[in-house]
């Protein structure tokens, strides 16, 4: 029987679409171009990307730096106490000795910055030979430490997102956008989120 064929979203907690497909393909392109250009005179490039949420924007991205590269990943996990200092924990560290490696460490999104802060003093512990930051997303209003990004894709306002790689409760990595969610929807549906 004809049914509604209008390609149903996959989530039913879906809100406002923030950025399209089409707008991360080229920003993706015009990163990896940048950074094809930065690191010409490198042999050594590493992209260090945070699981699990940069897994999609970073073998997206590798795909198109035209230059000889590597990537590793790290596990961390975030905490956040009532007060404002940030905890993070390595659930599992990366497996290529980084030293004398230049490396760009990639993350999904930056929000408070306590995790690539963190991250980011640990690695410079083992000595790489040049270190930068790459996030697909930027919470800029909401950092509570000094953070330089070297390599941005977007600044978003302080919605909650997901797509791209980015989930809430493991939910919604797959879809190929960002968008906010519904969190009346979402906390309707499943209790409590984020
Ligand atoms: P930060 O340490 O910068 O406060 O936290 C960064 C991490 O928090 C991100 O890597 C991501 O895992 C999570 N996070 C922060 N904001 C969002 C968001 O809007 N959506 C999702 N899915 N994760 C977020
Ligand atoms: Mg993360
Ligand atoms: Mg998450």
């Amino acid at each position: 029987m004809a049914q509604n064929q209008a390609s149903p979203l996959p989530y039913d907690f879906i809100g406002q679409i923030l950025i399209t497909q089409e707008q991360i393909e080229q920003r993706v392109a015009e990163l990896g171009a940048q950074i094809t250009a930065d690191y010409r005179d490198s042999d050594r490039l590493l992209l260090l990307g945070l699981l699990r949420g940069s897994v999609v924007f970073l073998t997206d991205l590798m795909r198109k730096i035209n230059r000889p590269m590597t990537m590793d990943f790290m596990l961390v996990s975030s905490y956040r106490g009532a007060e404002s200092s940030g905890f993070v924990r390595i659930d599992a560290d990366h497996k290529i000795n980084i030293h004398n490696w230049d490396v760009i460490l990639v993350d999904d999104i930056i929000d408070t910055g306590y995790t690539i802060h963190t991250v980011r003093k640990l690695l410079l512990e083992r000595q790489p030979r040049s270190l930068k930051i790459c996030a697909l997303l930027d919470k800029k209003a909401r950092h509570k430490v000094d953070i330089h990004i070297d390599y941005l894709g977007f600044e978003i306002p302080d919605y909650f997102v997901v797509g791209y790689g980015l989930d809430i409760d493991e939910k919604g990595r797959n879809l190929p956008y960002i968008a906010a969610v519904d969190l009346e929807k979402y906390r309707a549906l499943y209790g409590s989120g984020t």
